[in-house]
């Protein structure tokens, strides 16, 4: 970085950092702090802990008619966001002002689902209208606040900034155009030493209706405008100290990791620690912009950095890391089994099984193949099983009735249980001790998937073996 940039810091709150008076006072005393060693700073926000469920049941309750509901939610909405704004913005004029424009998105929410109570039904474009409002409430407190606290700040809504195709409920960024934006509307308050506070989660198309980027999305704004300003460092605050060694509700000696590299991290997200966003990890990995993940309650703490795989592949200082770093578990899934003589040698019935599969919109975290071709296995969440078996027997009628396809099945509600670690699969033999401890422990393993990934180890376990199977792996941690 040339010496006469300014150094640009984006720090990301999640929902538990702004969603009681206490959370928010901290993390604007956490912006406040960072500003001795950053220049320029760009905060985006989630909406308060809550508050996008609340919108999103109340959409669902809305389709069947439920008015009352929406009522009771307008009454909570309105009741949480004036509650932190008596609590966080001193000036009686700014206070009215902004929960007057509370006031105003409540009534807003109000209006939509009457409408979609009335229609019964919502389209993916009216669902983002209404879950969108949790983070238009967050923004205004929180620019508030840290303008109370004596900090510059100005809000600002992303539907000017983060131009997205038109998914509705999962809308991918347009990176060229909204770096056009954040030339335009963001360099010129940091110019003037502001901090410009934004919303996460959303964005507009570029016809300007406003779209949402799936849930848990505020982690990819984050990186987007990360990656687009660029920014020196992304850091997302979150209640939990980093990205741990294990989920510490089932493994007590679970720890926080110092450093994982972007490789690393993607899985673990893949594979179900919930602390980063798979696709916030992209646009910045890209960039080559570093990520530390920190604790709203605890800021003192490293937490975890996320380094780009070739600084992070590098041996560890004290040389004692394990070569495993991470044990996570994605509980209630089912591995289905399409097996048959017929398949040997059959090109496309690979193709095909998950285009059936596609075509019930579930997505597969595991695959393995026998290497005779004889069977593919796969897993899926369970509540998705039936849906995808029906579409394979609609798929493989003739082959069935032919007995080219002898089987097709779903298993009982398994678990995948991933190691994570740089080097896992380079290193000769830990594939084997992974096993012998699991034998050890008396786990069956139904199936594997090592090819996939370089820094990943994937196992599939009956449902009530999970918990000890995490336990036996993250041994390689802690001995
Ligand atoms: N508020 C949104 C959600 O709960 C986005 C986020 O918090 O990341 O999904
Ligand atoms: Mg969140």
């Amino acid at each position: 970085m040339a010496k006469n940039k300014p150094s640009t810091l984006v720090m990301k709150f999640g929902g538990t950092s702004v969603g009681t008076p206490n959370a928010m006072t901290q993390t604007v005393a956490n912006i406040r702090a960072s500003q001795a060693s950053w220049e320029r700073i760009v905060v985006v926000t989630s909406a308060l802990s809550g508050v996008t469920n609340l919108l999103v049941e109340s959409t669902e309750r809305a389709i069947q008619g439920d008015e009352v509901f929406i009522s009771q939610a307008e009454t909570e909405l309105m009741g949480k966001h004036w509650q932190l704004a008596e609590k966080l913005i001193s000036s009686p004029a700014q206070q009215a002002q902004i929960k007057q424009e509370i006031k105003h998105l409540v009534a807003e929410f109000g209006s939509l689902c009457r409408a979609i109570s009335i229609l019964g039904e919502a389209t993916p474009r009216a669902l983002d209208a209404v879950v969108s409002l949790g983070e238009r409430l967050s923004v205004r407190i929180l620019a508030g606040a840290l303008q109370s606290a004596g900090s510059p700040a100005q809000f600002i809504e992303t539907t000017h900034l983060i131009v997205t195709d038109d998914c509705f409920q999962g809308a991918h960024p347009d990176l060229k155009r909204t770096e056009q934006n954040i030339q335009k509307i963001i360099e010129p308050l940091l110019a003037q030493g502001e901090i410009p506070v934004l919303t996460g989660f959303l964005g507009a198309t570029e016809a300007g209706i406003t779209t949402t980027l799936g849930r848990g999305g505020s982690d990819y704004s984050a990186a987007i405008i990360g990656a687009t300003l660029p920014a020196d460092e992304v850091w997302i605050w979150t209640d939990v100290t980093g990205v741990m060694t294990a989920d510490p509700r089932i493994v007590s000696q679970a720890r926080t990791i110092p450093e994982v590299s972007y490789r690393e991290m993607a899985e673990l997200s893949y594979f179900g620690a919930k602390v980063l966003h798979p696709k916030a990890v992209r646009p910045v990995v890209e960039a080559g912009i570093p990520v530390r993940v920190c604790n709203t309650f605890a800021p003192a703490e490293e937490g975890t950095r996320v380094l780009r795989d070739d600084r992070a592949a590098q041996k560890p200082k004290n040389g004692t890391q394990s070569i495993v770093k991470a044990v996570t578990a994605i509980q209630r899934q089912r591995l289905i089994t399409v097996e048959g003589r017929g398949m040997l040698g059959v090109p496309g019935v690979a193709a095909r099984t998950f285009g059936a599969v596609a075509a019930t919109g579930t997505s597969v975290p595991l695959i393995t193949q026998a290497s005779s071709e004889q069977s593919i296995s796969f897993s899926v969440p369970s509540d998705s099983a039936e849906a995808v078996l029906a579409s394979l027997h609609a798929a493989f009628t003739d082959e069935l009735a032919k007995r080219d396809i002898d089987r097709l099945w779903a298993s009982d509600d398994v678990a995948i249980v991933t190691a994570v670690g740089n080097g896992l699969q380079e290193t000769p033999g830990v594939a084997g001790q992974i096993f012998s401890a699991l034998g050890a422990a008396k786990l069956n393993v139904y199936a594997i998937a090592q090819g996939s990934s370089a820094v990943a180890i994937s196992l599939i376990v009956a449902a009530k073996d999970a918990e000890k199977a995490v336990q036996t792996l993250h041994h390689f941690i802690t001995s």
